[in-house]
C-alpha cells in the first residue's frame, strides 16, 4: 500500500459521538472526506439534519442516530441501529464531552457526577458497545478525544472535575489498547489544546493571556484542524500505533 493510500478510509464505517456541533461535527466531515461512511450519534435527532446532508454530498453514506452516551441501553440500541443501517463499525470516535469552569470547593456532587458520567462513562459505554464487535472481527480503531487538561492543569479557570475526567480518558485509552491489541483493535487518544467551539470561549479577553498568548503558536485551533490527525489515527497509516495520547495543542503544554 502506498503512503497516501494508507490514509484512505474508503469502504470503512465510522461513528462519531457528539457530532452535532463543534469538534465532533468537523471530525465527522473529515472521516467522510477520507472516504468512510459516517454514523453520527446525537442527542436531538434534528440537530444532525444539515450534517447528514453535508456528509452525503461527499459521496458516502450517512446515518444519524439518537443516544445519550451516559445511558448504556441507549448506546447499545444506537450500535444496533448503526450496524443494521450501515454495517459493522470499523472506526469509533468518542468525542461527546462536557466541561465546567468551577473551583473544587464550589462544585456540587451532581455537577461532578455529570462531568464524570459524560466524559468517562460515556467513553466507556461506547467503547464497550462498539469494541465488542471489533474484537470479534479482529479489527477496528478507536479514537478517544481526551484533552491537554488530562496532562496539565489549565489556567486561569479552575476545572478539576473536567481535568480528572480527561486524565481518566487517557488511561482508559491505554488500558483498552493493552486488552484489545491482541485482537487487532487499536485504541488511541487525541489530546487537543484550545479549540474554538461552544465549550471553549477562546475569544473572551479574560482568557487570551493564558489560553492564546501562552502557547508557542500564539493562537487557538479551529475544529477543522483536528480532522487530519483523527483520520490518521483511524486509518492504516497509524497501523503500528496503539495506546498513544497524541497532543495537538499549538505547543501549549511544552511549558
Ligand atoms: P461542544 O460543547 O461544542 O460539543 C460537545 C458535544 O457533545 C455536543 O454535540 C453535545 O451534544 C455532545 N454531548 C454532550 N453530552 C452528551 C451526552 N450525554 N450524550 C451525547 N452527546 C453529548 O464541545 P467541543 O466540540 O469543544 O468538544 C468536543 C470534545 O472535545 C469534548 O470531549 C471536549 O472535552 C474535547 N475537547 C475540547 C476542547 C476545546 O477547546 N473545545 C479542547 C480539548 C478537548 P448536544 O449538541 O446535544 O449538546
Amino acid at each position: 500500500m502506498g503512503v497516501l493510500d494508507s490514509f484512505s478510509l474508503a469502504g470503512r464505517i465510522s461513528v462519531v459521538t457528539g457530532a452535532a456541533r463543534g469538534i465532533g461535527r468537523a471530525l465527522a466531515l473529515a472521516l467522510a472526506e477520507a472516504g468512510s461512511d459516517v454514523a453520527v450519534v446525537v442527542r436531538t435527532p434534528s440537530s444532525a439534519d444539515d450534517l447528514v446532508a453535508e456528509i452525503e454530498k461527499l459521496g458516502v453514506r450517512a446515518l444519524a442516530v439518537t443516544a445519550d452516551v451516559t445511558d448504556p441501553d441507549q448506546v447499545a440500541a444506537a450500535a444496533d441501529q448503526i450496524t443494521d443501517g450501515l454495517g459493522p463499525v470499523d472506526i469509533l470516535v468518542n468525542n461527546a464531552g462536557v466541561g465546567l469552569h468551577k473551583a473544587a470547593l464550589d462544585l456540587t456532587p451532581e455537577e461532578v457526577r455529570h462531568i464524570l458520567n459524560v466524559n468517562i462513562d460515556g467513553v466507556w459505554n461506547c467503547a464497550q458497545a462498539f469494541g465488542r464487535g471489533m474484537v470479534a472481527r479482529r479489527s477496528g480503531s478507536i479514537v478517544n478525544i481526551g484533552s491537554i487538561s488530562g496532562v496539565i492543569v489549565n489556567r486561569p479557570q479552575w476545572q478539576p472535575a473536567y481535568n480528572a475526567s480527561k486524565a481518566a480518558v487517557h488511561q482508559l485509552t491505554k488500558s483498552l489498547a493493552a486488552e484489545w491489541g491482541p485482537y487487532g483493535v487499536r485504541v488511541n487518544a487525541l489530546a487537543p489544546g484550545y479549540v474554538k467551539t461552544e465549550m471553549a470561549p477562546v475569544d473572551d479577553p479574560k482568557f487570551k493571556p493564558r489560553w492564546v498568548d501562552d502557547a508557542p503558536l500564539q493562537r487557538y485551533a479551529l475544529p477543522e484542524e483536528l480532522g487530519p490527525t483523527v483520520v490518521y489515527l483511524a486509518s492504516d497509516a497509524a497501523s503500528f500505533m496503539t495506546g498513544s495520547v497524541v497532543i495537538l495543542d499549538g505547543g501549549y503544554s511544552v511549558y
